[in-house]
């Protein structure tokens, strides 16, 4: 592994808002309450390849992680309930087991390993105290967005099709939902076709709401399974699935923070209360998400083309469990950024 030399540092506060003691913050990846006194007092700016970073000292003393470790080129940060693992090199971190994809990889510097302030503001802040998100929605409506439909069958497989799955999940999940006192709002309800802007101005036509588009996925390999939900990227980074990085701001950045929260809350229930294969949460510039000027994410609720996962996405007891993770998830996430 390459070590970059810091080219200049500059002390600064990354997060003008916060108040860096007394923080009491939610790990949402942990599905578990735990306080969060952040110790230090800013950030130690470090310029590598045109590119701003922290280190990873500099992230524990800040948050007041209880234990930080070097092993290797793995670092280990531990605190009440939540367990943070980087890798010098690898552009994946893990909070509570749940798989980050992160805008840019992990860098080695004299021995320190690096993130790109990028990814700390964009995700690790938001993802481990969701309370210090400014001026977070305060919402009672949830747009459920069913992908596809119509002559637009999404993928199919042995099984069923996308377009089938993901309308009668948005049922359940809007039933879900209702009782437990939210207002619900499905782009669809039938088998009818809307293109993608329709779907966002939907969703930009409700005031206090967020939205959450609900699909499976397909591949060509037979052996490809899991679960993935994508946030949109922030401005100046590529897409997890590659392409250029996009230099100018969408409307969906002003909730960057939000959006990786939600993704955060949602995936991380379903993986642990379904056990399924973590494929991460990840980032892109999806139409449905580029435009909406909501929290919003796009989750991928397993292969339909996988002969086991296909199978199990068939059965509506399990597509009910999904409904009532992501329905405890929403209730997780509203909680999380409420606190103060
Ligand atoms: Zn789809």
């Amino acid at each position: 592994m390459r070590s970059l030399a810091p080219q200049h540092r500059s002390r600064r506060n990354l997060f003008p808002s916060s108040h860096p003691a007394l923080c009491a913050a939610l790990a949402l990846a942990a599905c578990l309450c735990s306080t969060f006194s952040a110790s230090g007092k800013d950030w130690n700016v470090v310029s590598l390849g045109g590119r701003e970073y922290v280190t990873d000292e500099n992230v524990a003393k800040f948050y007041g992680f209880q234990r930080f470790a070097k092993e290797g080129s793995d670092r280990i940060f531990k605190h009440t309930h939540l367990i943070m693992t980087w890798k010098v090199g690898s552009q994946s971190i893990y909070v509570n087991n749940i798989k980050f994809n992160l805008s840019f990889p992990v860098v080695d510097s004299g021995g320190k390993a690096m993130l790109s302030t990028v990814d700390l503001a964009k995700l690790v802040d938001p993802v481990v105290r969701p309370s210090y998100i400014k001026k977070p929605i305060h919402f009672d409506t949830v747009v459920i967005d069913a992908g596809h439909g119509a002559h637009d069958s999404g993928a199919v497989g042995p099984f069923g099709r996308e377009k089938d799955y993901s309308l009668d999940m948005a049922l359940r999940l809007e039933k879900n939902l209702q009782a437990k006192g939210f207002k619900t709002l499905l782009t669809r309800r039938q088998d009818v076709f809307l293109t993608l802007s329709q779907r966002v101005a939907i969703a930009n036509g409700q005031r206090n709401a967020i939205f959450i588009s609900l699909h499976f996925n397909s591949s060509g390999s037979r052996d490809a399974n899991g679960i993935e939900t994508y946030a949109l990227a922030p401005q100046g980074t590529r897409s997890t699935n590659g392409g250029s990085p996009w230099s100018s701001p969408l409307s969906g950045n002003v909730r960057d923070a939000e959006n990786i929260a939600l993704a955060t809350a949602v995936h991380a229930h379903v993986i642990h209360e379904l056990r399924s294969v973590d494929r991460g949460i990840k980032r892109a510039r999806f139409n449905v998400l580029r435009g909406i000027n909501k929290p919003a994410i796009l989750f991928e609720g397993g292969f339909v083309t996988n002969q086991t996962e296909g199978k199990q996405i068939d059965d509506p007891a399990h597509r009910q469990r999904i409904a009532d993770s992501i329905a405890a998830a929403v209730v997780k996430f509203r909680t999380a950024v409420a606190k103060k």
